[in-house]
Parts: C-alpha cells; structure tokens; sequence
C-alpha cells in the first residue's frame, strides 16, 4: 500500500486525469473521424494537458515531502513553548496529514544517514520490543529510530522475560476495553469485566518520578497478571506513544475521573486501612486505592509483605498513586521472588529493560531529541552528559555548584584538563569535535560557566571540547506540556552519553542513567556552602554507582506480622542495597559485579 501522502498526491493527479477526460469526452463523437487534422489537434492538446498536470502534482507532493520532513526535523525548543495539551491532532505543527510514515521517511525522524550508527540496527532490542511495523499508529518514529543511534546496550533482556511481554499485549489488548465497565457503585467482581483486572497509574509529580512510578507499576501488572492502565493527566498521552499495538493505555474517556482523583490517603478503600490488621476477609467494593508516597505510613507498606497479593487479588480494580521507585521493594514480597529472578537473572536491569520497552517519546518529543542530537551531539567521539540539579535552598551552593561539577570531572577524569595560563586563541590544530558535554539544568548559569572554560582555555592533551544546552527554563513548572518536552528531551539526551554525571537525590538523573546503562558518577549531596569542605572530605565530591537501578527513597517500613518491629529491607536479601545517594533508600544490585 502507498504511503498516506503519496495517495493524497495522486489522487490529485486522478482528479486532474479525469477533468481532461471529461474535456475529451466533450468532443462530439460524431465529428471524432471528420478530419484526421482534427484528431491529431486535439490529441496534442490532450498530451500536453497530461503533462502539465502531472507536472503540478509531482511538485506538489515534493513540496509536501519536503515540509513534513522539516516539521519533524525543525521543532525548536521556542516552537514547543506554544504547544498546549490540547493539540493533540497537531502536536508541535505535525498534523496527522504530515507527518511521513515510517516507510517513507528517509530523514529518520530528523536524521540523515550518517548520523545512524553502523551496521544494522536491532530494532527489537534483542526481542524486547515488538517490531515497529506491527504498530498501526504510525505516528511513532522514536519506536524504530531511537536504537539506530545508540550503542547496543550491554545486557540482554532475558527469554522469559520477553514471553511476559508477549503475553502481556494479549492481555492488554484483550482486556482494555472492559474498563469502561468500571462503576465505583457496583460492587463487581473479576468476572464483570471477561475475567481481567486492572492496575491505574495516577499521575502525580515531576517527569522523572512519573517515569519510575508507571514502569514500577508495570512490573507490579506482569507480576499479578493486571494490565496497566494510565490515567490522562499531565500530558501523558502527548509526551509517550502508546506502547501496545492495536489497544490503547489510557483510561476510556467515559471514566469517572473526579470519583477518582478524589480518592487519598483519607479514602476508606485505601490498602493501608484495610491491611491494618491484615483482616484478609475484609469486604470491599471491587476496588482498592494504593497509596506508596513519600509520606506513606506503615500501613501502607504492607503492600511489600507476605500474602499481600493474594489478598489483593480478590480486587478487579487498584488505583495507585505513588512519588517513589517502589520497584525494589516489589523483591521484599516472598511471591514475586522467582518470577523476578527468571524475568530479570541480571537483577540491576529491571528498569533498564522496562523503561526502554514501555516509554517512546512521541514525535513532537523526538523532533526535539533528534535534531539537537544532530545538530549538537552526533559527531563527537564521546559524549559526556552532566545532570545538574540544585536541591538546597542556599542560594550561595549556586555560585559554588558549577565549580563542584567541574572539580568531579576533571578529578574523575571524565573531561580533559585545561591549560589555565593559556588563552585558546594561542593554540591551533586541535583535534576537532572529540568530546560533547550535554549540560542538562534548569538553570543556564552551569552551562555559561562549563561552556566559558572550554572555550576560553585550551585542553591541556589537545581535545576540542564543544559544550551543549538544550533547554534552561530556570524554574520548574508542573501540568505544564512544553516544559515536560524540554525535561524528557533532556533526559533522552542524557541517556546517549558514554559517561553521566548525575545529582544525588534526583529521579531525573535516575532515569537517563536507566535508559543508558551507563552507571553514573554521582554528585554528593551538599546542603550549604559551609559544610562542602567537611562532605568532601567525609565522601567525595563524587562516587561511582554501585548499580544502574534507581533508589527507592522511602524504604518500606513494614511490619509484617503485627509485633511492633520491623527489619531493615536493606539486610533481608544480598542483592538489595542501601543506595549510594540516599542512605536510608533501598535499590537493586547485582552481588556478583559488586554493582560496578
Ligand atoms: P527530581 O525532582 O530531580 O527527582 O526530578 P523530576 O523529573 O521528578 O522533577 C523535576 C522537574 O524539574 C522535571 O520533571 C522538569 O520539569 C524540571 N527539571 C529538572 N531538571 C531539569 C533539567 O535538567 N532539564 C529540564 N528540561 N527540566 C528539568
């Protein structure tokens, strides 16, 4: 079949054709043999007619080529400002009508061949995702584009886990459409909705949380055999392609979406009250809402103990409203032990594996990535991603911050030395473009200070450094569409580098170091100026990762059985750690590689 943009194309040519046939069939059939003259006239006019029309439409589908291709590659980060939740018919100018299916686009969504790394693609990463052409929705190019340009990752998702998946887009596709069955009145059963149940993720809080929290509520579906449903808000729709082909993961329109975002930590249907006492026979109305937020109380974590998802089980329906990773904890429940190990014998790469099968960028999203990544990053021999990210109130840590990064580089070896005493115009014949520094900020001040020192000093083993923004809004917005487009862009970006350098404490730092695989080096946390020189000293000014799973920050203190007590989650099983950058936090490991 002819790409959408080529019928429109000749079906102009079809009207044209047969407007001069029309023409044709004016002529009078009894003049037709009167002179050969005649004939001949009319069958030049006729030829020449053609001509000109095929002309015309051969330029006007150039035209229309050429312009969907610039609307993918040309999306600047000021054109995303005016783009609001509700153009989701023409998202950053790319109407359906315009944009090219995937057959037909030979800018790669942006990018020219030679940016697309060597030899041929695995577009499936090794089986994990389904091959892009089984989508309908061609309005996806990240699905087959983005692996083009990344290096192969080094671990491999694991057969079992792939036959989860598959089997998931069965059930997902088989069971979506039973949630517009939901009533909050009913008290309905499994069987009320062809035997499926289901887990809402509610949205709540910034992108890199929301990143953590759907993919932690993922595994939770492929482990209790759920499908997963998203709730609408904050831009979820226009930021991600749908990941399941033929089905959608939205909530049906018709869901009753006040009933929902009122239910809270005060709700009778809340987990934490009805596992107070753990009285599994409770009587419920089909449906339980989850609470794992920071401010979750012990109650609540008894959602990681024993026997809590055959409790569970007997609800069709939870809602879900989590701030946290709360992924590790899901290895604390004795349950999901060996379905765990069998999806994930790498244990560290659970979010590595998720994250990269259920998040696409959708377009607009991805017209930004790739045309910076071109633009910016493409060339360089190797990429270093700095994710910068000031959690203190002192604002004297700002003045002090960009030196503190630079000091980890450079001390780290991440970046090349440069010669102080000398000015960069006094030196020629530098190696061009070897190493990129994305400095992803909310703040431009990090990017202005990186960016003068490489720019006025040479480097003391003679390597170009070429410094980069994408974005610095300065503030952080929330429900705002074209600032989560700049912050995914840069957490996309983030993920291509070789080496990171993220900030303790912070999600979005978390899940670029995800996508990656890259283990990151961490900033330590400062909170003030004055006690910088004492964590210094006591920690580092940064540390490797000890694995590229993020950190649960709220560990579960959960009592299980009632006695008052609780054991530390971070001594129960070998591969569960405390986290580098939050002490109390709990993230996965791997025993055998020490995490490194
Ligand atoms: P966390 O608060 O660091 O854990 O990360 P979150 O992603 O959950 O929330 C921070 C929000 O601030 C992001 O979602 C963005 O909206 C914004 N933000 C923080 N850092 C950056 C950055 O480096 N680039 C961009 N574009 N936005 C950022």
């Amino acid at each position: 079949m002819f790409p959408r943009w080529i019928r429109r194309g000749e079906s102009d040519l079809v009207t044209a054709r047969n407007k001069t046939h029309g023409k044709d069939s004016e002529i009078p059939s009894a003049c037709f043999g009167k002179t050969m003259l005649q004939v001949l006239l009319v069958v030049f006019w006729g030829l020449l007619v053609l001509h000109l029309v095929s002309l015309t439409s051969t330029l006007s589908i150039r035209q229309l080529v050429v312009s969907s291709s610039l609307a993918v590659r040309g999306i600047t980060a000021d054109e995303v400002d005016n783009i609001q939740p509700q153009t989701n018919e023409a998202v950053g100018g790319l109407t359906e009508d315009l944009v090219p299916p995937r057959e037909a686009d030979k800018t790669l969504g942006g990018l020219t061949e030679e940016f697309v790394a060597q030899g041929e693609a695995d577009n499936t990463l090794g089986g994990l995702l389904l091959s892009p052409e089984l989508f309908e929705d061609s309005r996806c190019i990240s699905r087959s584009r983005e692996y083009q340009l990344r290096k192969p990752s080094t671990f491999k998702p694991s057969p079992y886990l792939i036959s989860k998946l598959r089997d998931y887009e069965r059930r997902h596709l088989k069971c979506a459409h039973e949630a517009k069955k939901f009533s909050p009145q009913t008290n309905a059963t499994e069987q009320d909705f062809g035997g499926c149940r289901f887990i809402v993720w509610m949205a709540i809080s910034g992108l890199g949380n929301r990143i953590m929290t759907l993919t932690s509520a993922f595994v939770y579906a492929l482990l209790t055999n759920r499908v997963l449903i998203v709730d609408r808000g904050l831009g979820t729709d226009e930021l991600f392609c749908e990941p399941f082909p033929s089905t959608s993961w939205l909530l049906p329109e018709s869901f009753p979406n006040e009933w929902m975002n009122n239910l809270g930590s005060n709700s009778t249907s809340k987990f934490g009250f009805l596992a107070r006492n753990f009285t599994f026979t409770s009587s419920h109305n089909g449906y339980s809402y989850i609470d794992i937020m920071h401010s979750s109380d012990k109650d609540d974590t008894k959602f990681f103990c024993a026997n809590c998802p055959s409790y569970l089980s007997s609800f069709p329906w939870l809602f879900m409203r989590s701030n946290q990773y709360f992924l590790p904890g899901l290895h604390l429940v004795p349950e999901f032990h060996d379905e765990l190990d069998k999806m994930f014998p790498e244990r560290q790469t659970v979010f590595h594996h998720i994250v990269r099968y259920l998040m696409h960028p959708s377009d607009a999203v991805w017209g930004l990535i790739s045309s910076f990544y071109e633009t910016h990053l493409a060339n360089s021999q190797h990429k270093v991603g700095l994710q910068i990210r000031v959690l203190s109130d002192d604002p004297a840590l700002l003045e002090v911050f960009p030196d503190l990064v630079l000091k980890c580089a450079q001390e780290k070896k991440l970046l090349p030395d440069v010669a102080l005493n000398t000015n960069n115009s006094a030196v020629g014949n530098q190696i061009s473009n070897s190493v990129s520094v994305l400095v992803a900020s909310l703040r431009v001040v990090f990017y202005n200070r990186i960016r003068e020192l490489y720019l006025n000093h040479p480097t003391t083993d003679g390597q170009q450094v070429g410094v980069y923004t994408a974005s610095h809004d300065e503030v952080q917005f929330l429900n705002f569409l074209s600032h989560d487009m700049k912050a995914l862009a840069d957490m996309y970006l983030l993920s291509f580098s070789d080496t990171l350098v993220t900030t303790s404490w912070s999600t979005f730092g978390y899940v670029a170091q995800g996508i990656s695989g890259v283990n990151p080096w961490i900033l330590t946390k400062f909170d003030t100026t004055d006690t910088v020189p004492e964590y210094i000293k006591n920690y580092g000014i940064c540390n490797r990762g000890i694995s590229i799973d993020p950190c649960f920050h709220n560990t579960p203190q959960m009592d299980c059985e009632n006695r008052g007590w609780t054991t530390d989650p971070g001594k129960m099983l070998p591969y569960i750690q405390h986290c580098e950058d939050v002490p109390w936090g709990i993230k996965i490991m791997d025993p055998a590689t020490g995490g490194h």
